[in-house]
């Protein structure tokens, strides 16, 4: 019972179906002449499809103006980022330099340290000092630093100004350390000047009586010997070992014919036995500067130089005033 219903149902439907697609209207095509008219049936579903293509079209034509102003928006867009990012490389390609720049003064700066701290070195060895004052190099590190052009120029120019304040420390730093260690040097140069640091002869290296006790060669007993003897011949020019001032220019029991000089800071050095006198006394000598020739005058068995080298008054061996 069930089943002949439905079949009728689907019958029926089918038959409405056709119906309603035979519906729709009709195109009458008239000539404007002579002429049969034709008939042109369209059914609603193919009228119905018309409509709607033409609706989809319409709407995409009128979208296109739309999206034609956006994309040149959009262009308008890139041009202008494009102009920025131009910009911006000219911005890092001024930075980048001075950048390098900086880097550049940095290894200066290590090698200037490098330099002061061997000089200290070298300086406290000359003045015989412990080197227990021996200080570290002083490593000057600026901020590892790798040039991208994704970098923004803030962040650069904020390295830029910290690696310069930190190089301008560093510089008044060792800049200073430099001229103190240039007015050590300076003072000790002049106080070299006046400490006895050469021979008295110009050539002659040879030593025939050293300082020390020794059997005296006329007297023939042990008496120590207060300098040291250095032979040479006859007329040789007998040389100031540093500068100061004359303070004994004439025979003096056994020295012979004597030279004394006073250097300050308590030296003074003695030149014996010589031929001939070059100064007087209150003259001021000059490192170097001939101030007698050699000879045998005083207590003496052949033509040499009597060199005693005295600190506060007392003698000491002069060989540690010769270089
Ligand atoms: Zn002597």
């Amino acid at each position: 019972m069930i089943e002949a219903m439905t079949g009728d149902f689907l019958v029926k439907t089918k038959k409405e179906l056709k119906k309603i697609l035979k519906k729709g209207y009709s195109l009458m095509v008239i000539p404007n002449a002579q002429g049969s008219i034709r008939h042109l049936n369209i059914p609603y579903l193919v009228f119905i499809t018309f409509f709607v293509l033409l609706g989809i079209n319409t709407y995409f034509l009128c979208r296109y103006p739309l999206r034609i102003a956006e994309i040149v928006k959009l262009e308008q867009h890139i041009h202008s980022l494009r102009s920025v990012i131009s910009k911006q490389d000219k911005e890092l390609r001024r930075l980048d330099p001075c950048i390098r720049t900086t880097q550049e003064i940095e290894r200066h700066l290590n090698k200037a340290n490098a330099f002061l701290v061997n000089m200290r070195k070298q300086y406290n060895e000359v003045r015989n000092r412990k080197s227990a004052e021996e200080e570290s190099l002083r490593v000057v590190h600026l901020p590892q630093y790798k040039l991208s052009s994704t970098d923004q120029d803030y962040s650069k120019l904020a390295i830029l100004n910290n690696n310069l304040e930190y190089l301008e420390e560093e510089i008044s730093y060792t800049t200073s350390s430099l001229k103190d260690l240039l007015t050590k040097y300076k003072a000790y140069d002049r106080q070299l000047d006046f400490t006895p640091t050469i021979w008295p002869l110009a050539r002659e290296r040879r030593i025939s009586s050293s300082f020390g006790y020794r059997r005296h060669p006329i007297y023939n007993r042990l008496i120590k010997h207060q300098g040291v003897d250095l032979p040479c011949r006859y007329g040789t020019a007998v040389r100031a070992t540093a500068e100061g001032k004359v303070t004994i220019a004439g025979v003096r029991g056994g020295y012979g014919l004597l030279v004394e000089i006073d250097h300050g800071y308590g030296y003074r050095t003695r030149y014996g036995h010589n031929s001939r006198l070059a100064v007087r006394v209150g003259q001021w000598v000059k490192k170097g500067q001939t101030i007698a020739y050699a000879g045998s005058t005083g207590t003496s068995t052949g033509v040499h130089v009597h060199y005693e080298v005295r600190v506060n008054g007392v003698p000491v061996n002069p060989i540690s005033y010769m270089k």
